[in-house]
């Protein structure tokens, strides 16, 4: 069985990336290494943004790392989970031969990161099951070991679909890739999600990572910063492929101010109540007259099927209510996605719903 950096493309294995000047670890008064302006800009009275940021913020990556359960080490911090996702397929895969596998309905990010970087991509549809959907594990790592992918992507809580998946076959997954595909679980909805993080996981399985992101339940999706947590080697190396400032200093500022423990506790609260209302919502809308079903669902949304979606989306629409069409994406041809929104507005979206004869 090989180690996880095996993984990498052969071709980046020795790459150490660019050295900014940032990365240099000099000692001085004077900084004139890195042609950045010796005056502050005329619209940053404060000065925090004259000079480079540091490539990894020591104190954002502690915060995050106590966030998430793991070490600084573990932790890739970048734009977003989104550029993790980009970095991971550019990272290990070479164009045209190492494939990545991917369970639809799901996120569109990961087939688009494999199509940008020419990696051949395999579908393994998610099974439309009694209780939700639910991935076919058995053919992802069937599919998976034969194919020679690279890459096995699952979401959990899944984007649309709102499953969790189990973390003992999460688990089990990772056992049967390993040495042969890093198994990548995105969790961007972990924290509305009653099942444990998979980065519980990552000391027994090298060939695990984990996204998380601050974008969702911590209210900063414009901020733009989202990790992966995996394997201090894959980390490390992935490191010399990012960009060489990958977290703007404003950004890493309201990230760790968004990690205090006094905000922590604010956004308990709003997940706490993101669960109920999405529980609320999810009988009040098994009960309109023309909805089919409503998926459970761990994440802050919730998928529900109408015996007429585009009837249902044009009256939300004209209610004012914008909400995610799913009508194009596999198996859900009658589907639209609703986020969980305040009190005040799900009951908007019951009343617009209500209004007209949707049966
Ligand atoms: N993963 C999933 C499942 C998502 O739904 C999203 C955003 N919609 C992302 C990742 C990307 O999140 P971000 O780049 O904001 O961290």
């Amino acid at each position: 069985m090989g180690a996880v950096i095996d993984l990498i493309r052969e071709d980046l294995r020795g790459f150490t990336g660019y050295g900014s000047a940032r990365s240099e670890k000099l000692q001085g008064e004077v900084w004139l290494n890195a042609n950045e302006s010796a005056w502050p800009s005329a619209g940053d009275p404060g000065d925090g943004c004259r000079r480079y940021p540091e490539p990894q913020p020591p104190e954002l990556a502690e915060a995050l790392a106590r966030l998430y359960g793991c070490v600084p080490g573990q932790l890739l911090i970048g734009r977003g989970s989104d550029e993790a996702i980009d970095l991971l397929v550019r990272t290990l895969c070479v164009p045209g031969r190492d494939a990545v596998v991917v369970s639809p309905p799901v996120f569109g990010m990961y087939a688009v990161s494999a199509r940008l970087q020419g990696a051949p991509l395999i579908e393994v549809p998610l099974i439309d099951g009694v209780e939700s959907f639910a991935p076919d594990l058995h053919a992802l790592a069937e599919i998976a070991l034969s194919r020679c992918a690279r890459l096995v992507f699952l979401c959990s809580p899944g984007n649309p679909t709102g499953n969790a998946i189990a973390l003992d076959d999460i688990a089990a997954l990772a056992r049967r890739l390993q040495g042969r595909a890093l198994l990548v679980v995105d969790e961007a909805y972990g924290e509305f999600s009653s099942q444990h993080s998979a980065i519980g996981l990552l000391g027994e399985h090298d060939n695990l990572g984990v996204l998380r992101t601050l974008s969702k339940a911590h209210a900063l999706a414009g901020a733009r910063i989202g990790v992966l947590a995996a394997d201090p080697a894959l980390v490390a190396a992935l490191r010399r492929c990012q960009a060489p400032y990958p977290v703007p200093a404003p950004c890493a500022a309201l990230a760790l101010a968004a990690l205090s423990p006094e905000a922590l506790a604010r956004t308990a609260g709003r997940v706490a109540e993101v669960r109920s209302e999405r529980e609320r919502m999810r009988t009040a809308l098994a009960d309109v007259p023309g909805v089919l079903r409503v998926y459970p669902s761990e994440g802050n949304f919730l998928l529900v099927r109408f015996a007429d979606a585009s009837r249902a989306f044009a009256q939300l629409l004209a209610a004012g209510i914008v909400v995610r069409d799913q009508r194009a994406a596999p198996q859900l041809g009658d589907a639209l996605r609703i986020t969980i929104g305040t009190p005040a507005q799900n009951d908007r979206v019951l009343r617009a719903l209500s209004k007209g004869t949707l049966a």
